[in-house]
């Protein structure tokens, strides 16, 4: 399975801030053998968001999107959805009911809080109030951290790949000289080598089968300058 992250809002863009979502969701969904082929930032536009997504949801098997959701005016993701699949945005009564169950009264709920694109499965928001969604294979959360990794979890299931083992080796060596190392190993295993420079290189070896992904560690330990780790 593969996917794409995208992540609304202008002060991303704008620097202020840091896309810690993005990462997050990147790193869980590679723990589930998910693929993730794309990560995007888009402004709080609607139309920029429907553009964005809707090339992604064609493209991947699933889209998953953050930030922008909840009733105010510079919150536009859900309308982005809509557009991008060419629904109106509804009054969801299941959304209703769920909040009205977690101490909400609909009176005084701010127009529009329980709304998503029509025919959209809602996702319930166990750490906020603003529900997500789920359109065809677009998966909408809240931009909140706390509440989208709540959102995330409920839905993780739904996310699998191919398990990858991985097993990392950092080396004591310019990256210059691996590069005849780096090309033995994938000619000898069936393993995918990054090469990741910093005071030392992290050296990250990864495929579908421990054993040989465990062999291509040993192989690579026998013959680098390592760092005690
Ligand atoms: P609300 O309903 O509270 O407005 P929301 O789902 O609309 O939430 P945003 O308005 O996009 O989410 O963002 C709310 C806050 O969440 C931001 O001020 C920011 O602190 C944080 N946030 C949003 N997007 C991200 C992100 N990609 N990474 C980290 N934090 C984020
Ligand atoms: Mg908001």
């Amino acid at each position: 399975m593969n996917a794409a992250v995208v992540t609304v809002g202008d002060e991303l863009l704008a620097g202020r801030t840091t896309n810690t979502n993005a990462t997050w969701l990147c790193e869980r969904l590679a723990e589930r053998g998910v693929t993730v082929e794309r990560v995007t930032t888009v402004p709080d536009r609607i139309g920029d968001i429907a553009t964005v997504v809707g090339d992604y949801s064609a493209a991947y098997d699933a889209v998953l999107v953050t930030g922008g959701l909840g009733p105010t005016h510079d919150d536009v993701t859900m309308a982005g959805i809509a557009a991008t699949f060419d629904r109106e945005l509804e009054t969801d009564e299941d959304v209703l009911e769920w909040l009205e169950e977690h101490g909400y009264s609909r009176a005084d709920l701010t127009s529009g809080t329980a709304e998503i694109p029509a025919g959209a499965r809602p996702l319930h928001n166990e750490a906020g109030v603003a529900p997500g969604a789920v359109c065809e294979n677009v998966y909408v959360l809240p931009g909140v951290p706390g509440e989208m990794r709540a959102m995330f979890e409920s839905v993780a299931d739904e996310f699998v790949g191919t398990r990858t083992y991985r097993k990392t080796v950092v080396a004591d060596e310019p990256e210059s000289a691996l590069l005849d190392r780096f090309e033995t190993l994938r000619e000898e295993f069936d393993v995918a080598v990054g090469s990741y420079p910093g005071e030392s290189v992290r050296v990250e070896l990864s495929g579908p089968d421990e054993e040989t992904v465990a062999a291509a560690e040993a192989w690579l330990r026998e013959r680098v300058e390592t760092v005690e780790e």
